[in-house]
């Protein structure tokens, strides 16, 4: 009897020997998508895992986990087992202005592993074509002559569509009202179709859109234009000095994942980021690539930290509510 227990367990401690042994990644790997399918967060996961999966020789499958302004996602990521199969694809919004607006029970500092930086987008103010106004001081007019009456699409409380509109409000002194989505893929769906007036949308998410006519671009949160977008001012050309936001995406993985694990991810997003191919499409889209030296774990890390220094106070001081 104690010798067949024995043997089992011993069996059972050399199937685990064996688990562990396995070089990494022996599986897929699920990086958490905390915004809708078709969405630009979305977007920049899929392109990305596609390139990834080169690399590391696994799938790279995106889960969409919406809701909260991304906080439902990111606390999906944060409580996964620190193994490298389980990451977490966010932004400025997700990873940095949420932690000033909703009561998280995780860390976002220290709850996650940095892994790399991947791309940098501003915003794009956008509406529906038949608003009447034609450039962003006109838009501004006709904001101030309908207080309270206009819709803009935001993917949820925190998230950069939101927080970036609640800037113009406060910069310009309009009021508008928001109608959250799980995500601007379907914001902007609805924008197109006139459900929504406007938007203040990632720029890679609103791009064809306004190139195919279906909407129109006021201007773009930097500054300097888009290459791919020469024509759309940026904000200070379009009277609204200083109205600048760089919405960066980056990928983390649960705190306490291995070192050597996060340096494959690493290897496997610098891959990705010089690729011709990944590169034409971020570009097509208005999204920077990261320069390389800060395509490192560190650079994520402090870049993070700065964020975080930055923005909380002013998020704080403009009293975003979670609900
Ligand atoms: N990144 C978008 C936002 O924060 C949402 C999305 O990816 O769908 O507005």
């Amino acid at each position: 009897m104690l010798g067949r227990f024995l043997a089992g367990a011993l069996a059972g401690l050399a199937g685990l020997g064996a688990a562990l042994a396995q070089p990494y990644p022996s599986r897929p790997i699920t990086v958490i998508v905390p915004f809708s399918a078709g969405g630009p967060t979305d977007a920049i996961a899929r392109t990305l895992g596609e390139r990834m999966r080169a690399s590391l020789g696994q799938t790279v499958l995106v889960e969409n986990v919406t809701g909260a302004g991304g906080t439902i996602g990111v606390a999906r990521a944060a409580q996964a087992a620190p193994d490298g199969y389980t990451l977490s694809l966010g932004h400025l919004g997700t990873h940095v202005v949420n932690g000033a607006i909703y009561p998280l029970k995780f860390d976002l500092l220290n709850d996650f592993e940095p892994i790399a930086l991947v791309a940098s987008n501003p915003m794009m103010v956008v509406s529906k074509n038949d608003v009447p106004a034609k450039n962003l001081r006109e838009l501004i007019e006709w904001l101030k002559a309908n207080p309270g009456e206009v819709a803009a699409g935001t993917a949820g409380i925190g998230s950069g569509s939101h927080f970036s509109a609640v800037y113009l409000q406060k910069l310009t002194g309009v009021a508008f009202n928001f109608v959250p989505y799980r995500g601007t893929g379907p914001a902007l769906q609805d924008l197109v179709a006139g459900q929504i007036d406007m938007i203040v949308d990632q720029a890679s998410n609103s791009m064809a859109q306004v190139q195919g006519g279906k909407i129109r671009a006021y201007a773009v949160t930097a500054d300097k234009r888009l290459s791919a977008a020469p024509d759309i001012p940026t904000s200070d050309e379009a009277g609204l000095p200083g109205f600048h936001i760089s919405l960066w995406t980056a990928l983390w993985a649960p705190k306490g994942t291995p070192r050597d694990v996060i340096a494959k991810l690493n290897a496997a997003v610098v891959d990705a980021l010089a690729d011709p191919t990944v590169g034409q499409r971020f570009v097509a889209a208005g999204l920077e690539i990261p320069p390389r030296q800060q395509q490192t774990p560190e650079a994520l890390g402090a870049h993070h930290r700065a964020e975080i220094d930055k923005w909380w106070p002013i998020i704080k001081a403009a009293n975003i509510k979670a609900e």
